[in-house]
């Protein structure tokens, strides 16, 4: 019987790496979208990983709830996965009943809906490290108290005790994942690591003279999103829903970031890095640092890609988009 796989948050970095893991597994695999942008900008992530014709788009909005009611009834899935979210920690300053919104109300809805629907189907939850906030333990694990520090936080916060809770109170199979920062060349450009390796990629290409950055000792325990995904299928494969760090285990500042990155190509970070008070936040989360060991003994899950080999990945991947759009 072939599995059916529902996706929020489908057209996103993590959204693409898991519709290849599960299609790659034989699912079928449906998605959530958003009418909003551009068809052509829509499906970018899922057209580089070359599936974009394999993953069935469902019109929705994880504000919805009727909407995610009829996607329910329509495809039937086996296992959902909420992706879906605003997931700009800064950003969230700038719009925090959105965010609420999307990112706490929006888990609510598909919770509710899965119940009233599709109560067998398995859930997971995309929670985040962010929850830990102004750190509470030196090394966080799914039993360190949490502390979020921006709305943003707040809002996964929420969505993550929810499904704690639904699956305490309904029993429904619902898990939550507590992820650590995850990185590939198909993170948003927003995000710190993929602004520092585009940027690495339009100075060596003569496109820009230097990179404005806000806090550089910021630290954080930084993976690929391909390994992380891996994670979220295993926790959903499980017979008892439970909830799970995902992390590498070390920790490396913005700056530690910065030098690897320009070093890739043979530049020094410091003669093209600016710090830009404009890049700062009303409230930062200074230190990330996970211990993945409970997934590592149940799940029997390992990262398997090093910072170094993803931050070559990643600038890569910018060169040859700088390089094509240059060309072209
Ligand atoms: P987050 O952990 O979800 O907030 O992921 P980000 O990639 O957005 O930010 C990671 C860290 O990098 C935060 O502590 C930021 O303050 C820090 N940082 C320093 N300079 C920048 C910048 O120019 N852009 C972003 N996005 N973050 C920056």
């Amino acid at each position: 019987m072939t599995k059916r796989a529902l996706i929020t948050g489908v057209t996103g970095q993590d959204g693409a790496y898991l519709s290849q893991l599960l299609l790659a597994r034989g699912y079928e695999v449906h998605g959530l979208l958003r009418r909003s942008a551009s068809a052509d900008v829509i499906a970018e992530r899922l057209r580089w990983l070359g599936i974009q014709d394999q993953v069935k788009l469902l019109d929705g909005n994880l504000t919805d709830i009727s909407s995610l009611i009829r996607v329910l009834n329509e495809c039937a899935p086996d296992e959902v996965y909420n992706l879906g979210a605003q997931s700009f920690v800064k950003a969230s300053w700038n719009q925090p009943l959105l965010t609420g919104q999307v990112t706490a109300m929006g888990a609510a809805n598909l919770l509710e809906a899965v119940r009233l629907v599709r109560p067998q189907a398995r859930f997971y939850q995309a929670s985040s490290s962010e929850m830990y906030g102004m750190i509470q333990e030196t090394v966080q694990n799914e039993r360190t108290p949490f502390y979020p520090r921006s709305p943003y936080a707040v809002s996964k916060l929420y969505a993550h005790w929810l499904t704690v809770n639904y699956r305490e109170s309904f029993a429904m199979h619902a898990s939550s994942g507590i992820l650590f920062n995850h990185e590939s060349p198909l993170r948003g450009i927003e995000f710190v690591t993929r602004k520092v390796t585009d940027g690495v990629a339009r100075i060596k290409l003569g496109l820009a003279t230097e990179l404005s950055m806000g806090n550089l000792d910021a630290t954080r325990d930084w993976g690929h999103a391909r390994d992380y995904v891996k994670g979220m299928w295993l926790m959903l494969q499980q017979e008892v829903p439970d909830d799970y760090v995902l992390a590498t285990g070390r920790t490396t500042s913005v700056r530690e970031f910065c030098r690897l990155a320009f070093a890739h190509v043979g530049l020094d970070y410091e003669e093209y890095v600016k710090v830009d008070p404009a890049f700062l936040r009303p409230a930062e989360v200074d230190v990330l640092h996970g211990d993945a060991a409970k997934a590592r003994q149940v799940l029997g899950w390992a990262p398997e890609t090093s910072l170094e080999a993803m931050i070559g990945e990643m600038v890569e991947a910018d060169l040859a988009r700088h390089g094509a759009r240059m060309k072209g």
